[in-house]
């Protein structure tokens, strides 16, 4: 079986899909003013489209695929694009991120359609500072979703929440204590530098290290990383049932264990989250009889990756912000 690596021995198993940049949300750090089409966006990939594409990553050795957005579950055919994907050959996980706006409505079918694993964002537990980060104020309906998750006995329940200086450092502890009778793990992640939110960040971000050293201090234990986990470092404790992850991009050797490709809702391929190029995938993806000239063609552009975003340069690539490629 053919494997993928680039220069720098990583292999890449791990494929972000993002479906759609469409997002019924205003997270103030990503789409502050709501979704608009741009003049030059295409149509997302097509059900077909996605079926080669990903027929194509699992031919070189990718075993998991996230579905995510924009906002995933805003497609109309999110399920059939779910089953398709989980139907491949070599698929072995296909998670979901979402804003959990629709998930308890959607959790048995989203389950049945193939996805093990959620990501849900949920940047506070109190409604007003909820709401003020996102501009949505059904808090209650993200929570029920999750505790759904949980009775369906999903793999994997987890909670992204990006930190932000004034706006939810205050919840930390609630999200710890989230954790004590629940097996999910919340995640609290840094807030990123794209295109168009600069002056946000320049405000809001914080270093993730007050966490750390908060957990380490009331006993929680780093987890040895398992091979194909994910860039968040994870912590756990004997008095709680779930965990607690910390994503922290700007930290020394976020990138040495980087093990994922991005693919943007238009079939454009992305080597980092932080790189400035989109690379068009989409022209190989019409036929089944173009499946060796995509593996040739993510063959050689893999030579392109290099070792490590240059975050600390203020070199934050292309992205205007993640919804476009699904964080
Ligand atoms: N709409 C879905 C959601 O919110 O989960 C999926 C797409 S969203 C772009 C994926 C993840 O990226 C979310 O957890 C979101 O909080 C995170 N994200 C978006 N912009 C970010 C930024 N500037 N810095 C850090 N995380 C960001
Ligand atoms: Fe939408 Fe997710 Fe971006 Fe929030 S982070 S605006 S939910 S795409």
């Amino acid at each position: 079986m053919l494997t993928l690596h680039d220069s720098f021995q990583r292999q890449f198993t791990y494929l972000r899909l993002s479906v759609t940049d469409v997002c019924n949300f205003k997270c103030v750090y990503c789409l502050p003013n709501g979704y608009t089409k741009s003049k030059q966006e295409q149509e997302p990939l097509a059900l077909n489209e996605i079926k080669n594409l990903v027929h194509g990553f699992s031919r070189l050795g990718f075993t998991k695929v996230r579905i995510t957005g924009g906002e995933p579950t805003i497609r109309k055919d999110i399920l059939d694009i779910i089953s398709t994907v989980a139907s491949i050959p070599g698929i072995a996980q296909v998670a979901l991120s979402t804003n959990g706006y629709k998930f308890d409505e959607m959790a048995e079918s989203l389950q049945k359609a193939g996805i093990s694993r959620i990501n849900v964002s949920m940047d506070s537990l109190n409604e007003e500072r909820f709401e003020k980060i996102t501009g949505k104020s059904n808090l209650k309906k993200i929570i029920t979703g999750i505790h759904l998750a949980l009775s369906l006995q999903y793999t994997a329940v987890k909670i992204n929440a990006v930190l932000l200086k004034d706006g939810n450092s205050q919840d930390v502890d609630a999200f710890i204590a989230f954790t004590k009778n629940l097996p999910i793990t919340v995640r609290f992640i840094e807030l990123m530098q794209t295109g168009s939110n600069l002056s946000l960040f320049r405000r809001s971000h914080v270093s993730a290290d007050f966490i750390k050293t908060k957990l380490i201090a009331a006993g929680w234990q780093i987890l040895p990383r398992e091979i194909s986990a994910g860039p968040a470092i994870e912590f756990s404790h004997s008095d709680y049932q779930g965990r607690i992850g910390i994503i922290a991009p700007y930290s020394k050797d976020f990138c040495s264990t980087c093990n994922r490709l991005r693919i943007t809702s238009q079939g454009g391929l992305k080597l980092c989250l932080f790189g400035d190029q989109n690379y068009d995938l989409r022209s190989m993806l019409q036929r089944e009889e173009q499946l060796p000239e995509l593996i040739n063609r993510i063959q050689s552009l893999i030579t392109y990756k290099t070792s490590s975003h240059s975050l600390h340069d203020g070199k934050y690539g292309n992205t205007s912000h993640f919804a476009i490629i699904g964080g």
